[in-house]
C-alpha cells in the first residue's frame, strides 16, 4: 500500500521536490506526471525510483510515454482511495498555483491548455486509468473553468471602472464647458479665477466684453442668426488670446478673459484688439443671403488689487464696461486702482 499517511510538513517537501523535478524534466503539469515525481521523491518506492534513474541515465528526460509506463507500472495498481488522495493533491497544487497566478495578474489560460493536452494525452495512453481519473479531473477543468470566469469578470469591472471613470472626467469636463461656443461656461470660469487668485503671481487682469444692441440683433435677423453672432464672437476671443488666458462665456451675450502675469497695458492692448476684430466680422443672413456687418462689442478691463475679493475684482470690470455703453459702446475702458479711486 502507498504511503500517503505522512506529515503534512513532509508532504509539502515531497511536493516542492516533485514540482521541481517536473520542471527540470521539462514534465507535463498533470497528475500522471504529479504522480511518478512525487513518489520518486517521498524516496520509499525502490523500484520506482530504480527504473526513474536508469531512464534518466538512459534518455536524460522522461517523455510523455515512458511516464505513462512508470505510472502504470508502479502506481496505478494503487487501490482507488489512494488514487483519489494523489488527485485531490495535484488538484490542490493546482488550485494554488493558480491562485497566485490570479493574484499576479496573470493568464491563467496556460494551466487549462496544460489540462486539457493531459487529458487528451492520456486517453490515448492509458485509457483505463483516464477514466479512473476523469472525474476528478473533470472537477479540475470546471474549478479552472470558474477561476477563469471569475477573472473574466473581474476584468470586466476593471474595465467597467475605467469606461466610468473616463464618463466622469468628462462629464466634469461639459459641466464647465458651454455648448454654444466651446468656451469655459461661468462655472468654470469663477474656478478658474479662484485658483488664479490663491497663486501668488504680479499682476492679474480681466476684461469683460458685452455684445452691443444684441436684442436688436435677435430681433432684427432672427435667434438663430443671434447664436451665430455669440459663436463668431467667442471664435475671436479664442483666437486672439494666448493660451495661459481663460475667456469664457459670462452669460448670454456676455464673456469674460482672465489674463494671469499681465499688465494693465498689455490687457488693454489685448481687448482693444479684440474689439476690432470684432468690428470687422461678417456674417451672412442665412435668410436673406446678405452679409451683416456691424457686430460691435464694449469691454472694460482692469487689474486684480491685492487683497480683494473676487467679486470686487469683476465688479469694478463690470464697471468699466457700463462706461464703455455710456459713452457710445463699441469701445474699451480701463479701470486701474488709481481710476478707480479717483
Ligand atoms: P447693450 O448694448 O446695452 O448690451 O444692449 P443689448 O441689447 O445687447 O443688451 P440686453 O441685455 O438688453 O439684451 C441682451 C439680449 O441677448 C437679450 C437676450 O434675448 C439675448 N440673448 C441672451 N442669450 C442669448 C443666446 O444664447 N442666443 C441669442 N440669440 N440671444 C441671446
Ligand atoms: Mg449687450
Ligand atoms: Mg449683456
Amino acid at each position: 500500500m502507498m504511503q500517503y499517511e505522512i506529515t503534512k510538513e513532509k508532504s509539502a517537501e515531497y511536493l516542492r521536490q516533485a514540482i521541481q523535478h517536473m520542471s527540470q524534466q521539462d514534465a507535463a503539469f498533470h497528475p500522471v506526471s504529479y504522480a511518478v515525481w512525487y513518489e520518486y521523491s517521498s524516496g520509499e518506492h525502490d523500484k520506482l525510483i530504480q527504473e526513474v534513474n536508469a531512464l534518466i541515465e538512459k534518455e536524460k528526460k522522461l517523455s510523455e510515454k515512458t511516464t505513462a509506463h512508470i505510472y502504470n507500472k508502479h502506481i496505478a495498481s494503487l487501490d482507488p482511495d489512494s488514487a483519489k488522495v494523489l488527485v485531490e493533491r495535484f488538484n490542490q497544487v493546482v488550485t494554488d498555483m493558480n491562485h497566485s497566478a490570479v493574484q499576479a495578474g496573470q493568464d491563467t489560460s496556460q494551466f487549462s491548455k496544460t489540462l486539457d493536452a493531459w487529458s487528451h494525452d492520456l486517453q490515448a495512453l492509458a485509457p483505463s486509468l483516464a477514466n479512473q481519473l476523469g472525474a476528478l479531473l473533470n472537477d479540475t477543468l470546471q474549478m479552472q473553468t470558474s477561476m477563469q470566469s471569475l477573472k473574466g469578470k473581474l476584468e470586466n469591472s476593471l474595465d467597467e471602472i475605467s469606461a466610468l471613470k473616463t464618463e466622469i472626467v468628462k462629464a466634469k469636463q461639459e459641466a464647465l464647458s458651454d455648448g454654444l461656443t466651446g468656451l469655459m461656461n461661468r462655472k468654470g470660469f469663477d474656478a478658474t479665477l479662484h485658483k488664479c487668485l490663491a497663486t501668488p503671481q504680479q499682476e492679474v487682469c480681466l476684461f469683460i466684453a458685452d455684445i452691443d444692441h444684441f436684442k436688436k440683433v435677435n430681433d432684427s435677423y432672427g435667434h438663430l442668426f443671434g447664436d451665430k453672432v455669440i459663436q463668431a464672437v467667442a471664435k475671436i476671443l479664442q483666437k486672439f488670446t494666448h493660451n495661459t488666458h481663460t475667456a469664457a462665456r459670462y452669460g448670454g451675450e456676455e464673456f469674460i478673459v482672465l489674463l494671469p502675469n499681465t499688465p494693465l497695458e498689455t490687457a488693454k492692448e489685448i481687448a482693444e484688439n479684440i474689439r476690432k476684430q470684432v468690428a470687422a466680422i461678417t456674417i451672412k443672413n442665412n435668410v436673406t443671403q446678405k452679409l451683416i456687418s456691424n457686430i460691435t462689442i464694449s469691454l472694460g478691463v482692469t487689474a486684480y488689487q491685492l487683497g480683494e475679493t473676487m467679486d470686487s475684482f469683476v465688479g469694478r470690470a463690470d464697471q468699466a464696461l457700463y462706461t464703455s455703453k455710456a459713452q457710445g459702446r463699441n469701445q474699451v475702458t480701463l479701470l486701474g486702482q488709481q481710476l478707480a479711486n479717483a
